[in-house]
């Protein structure tokens, strides 16, 4: 039995239970003792309904631990191994893995489904299966995942700083060093400076990037962008943003812009600040009432821009993270700045309120 944060009810705070049981690991699963995960956006967008999964459901897609329990025909993996969790497992068969866009693995959409890869879920409580989100369910001390879902590492990583390689910053990053062409002296602008879009920030400098205008209506993310690498700020609240970047520009606009928030205002925005023959990137999630309008259709054609569409920074996550791991290690990748506070998981919801408020970069649940 073990502790777990379990939504029973939307828009509900989520309950924390200590009468979680765990079933042992079936064939190609492992059972990991979470030893941290990180508190996203995305746990939130679960828990308001944004993100239509719903409740009874253990949240939490980001997280790392240790190898407890290996099942039947699982290999590469043994008791006591330190891994990754990610919600964008890479099968390494299906059409995607073998064409190296493992970030569109067939087995990897079965995390919509609540379950794991056959649907059922290794988690109960009061007689009732939990669901676990995005093949997971970091927010307990337990969980049985898909063998596939976990990446080793090595020991001498800290935990806490491993747990967030599995989301965020591999979209951010990802975003800027495999979706993006960015090449050496280009001026790039990111729209919306939360957890991704700083890591997008910091990506564009390791891509080599010259200029990075960071820009968002919060001054301390701002500032917080420019210790990521941003050399210009632009506070979207003191007038229109795509002018500001055409004076920063002369005028041309921005080799490559991303869109880290999902707004139709803000994807409109980014389209518009990108030069032409430049590239916009579409990194923040919009509700499904969004759209992508061109008005007219002729600039599209006339200004000969490319609209790219970014899902988990197009990261093979078996490459993605030993790749991450070593730039954090040179120090190229800054990963400690992005823990603003370390909690226990019963200030889960405390977490979500300090989201809702925009303070944090990242909260990190540390078990
Ligand atoms: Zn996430
Ligand atoms: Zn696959």
């Amino acid at each position: 039995m073990g502790k777990a944060a379990v939504l029973t009810a939307l828009q509900a705070p989520l309950e924390i239970r200590d009468d979680v049981e765990h079933e042992a690991p079936h064939a190609g699963e492992l059972k990991i003792r979470l030893a941290a995960s990180g508190v996203c956006h995305s746990d939130m967008s679960v828990q308001n309904g944004t993100i239509p999964l719903g409740p009874p459901m253990v949240l939490g897609h980001e997280g790392a631990g240790v190898v407890e329990e290996v099942g039947s025909g699982v290999t590469g993996f043994e008791v006591g191994d330190h891994v990754v969790l990610t919600f964008v497992p890479n099968c390494q068969e299906c059409f995607f893995c073998q064409r190296n866009q493992g970030y569109l693995c067939e087995k990897s959409s079965m995390q919509m489904m609540g379950g794991l890869l056959d649907g059922t879920t290794r988690m109960t409580s009061q007689g009732h299966a939990l669901k676990q989100m995005a093949l997971c369910g970091t927010f307990s001390e337990v969980a049985v995942v898909p063998a596939i879902s976990a990446v080793r590492i090595d020991k001498d990583v800290p935990l806490k700083i491993a747990a967030l390689l599995g989301c965020g910053v591999q979209t951010g990053v990802g975003a800027a060093t495999n979706t993006a062409d960015i090449r050496k002296g280009d001026t790039v602008a990111v729209v919306g400076c939360g957890g991704v879009g700083l890591n997008v920030v910091q990506g564009a400098r390791i891509a080599g990037a010259e200029r990075i205008i960071a820009i968002d209506m919060n001054d301390t993310k701002l500032r917080l962008a420019e210790s990521f690498g941003a050399t210009d700020t632009i506070n979207a609240s003191d007038g229109d943003p795509v002018a500001q970047v055409q004076a920063l520009t002369g005028g041309r606009g921005a080799d490559v812009a991303f869109e880290v928030i999902g707004l139709q205002s803000t994807i409109e925005q980014s389209m518009a600040m990108t030069r032409s023959g430049g590239e916009t990137v579409l990194v923040g999630v919009p509700r499904l009432d969004v759209n992508l309008v061109f008005n007219p259709a002729f600039g599209a054609i006339y200004t000969a821009k490319t609209l790219k569409g970014c899902w988990y920074g197009s990261s093979n996550v078996n490459t993605e993270i030993p790749k991450l791991l070593a730039l954090y290690q040179s120090g190229e990748l800054k990963l400690d700045e992005l823990i603003s506070r370390e909690i226990k998981l019963d200030e889960v919801n405390e977490a979500f309120d300090a989201m809702k408020g925009g303070e944090v970069a990242r909260s990190v649940i540390v078990f």
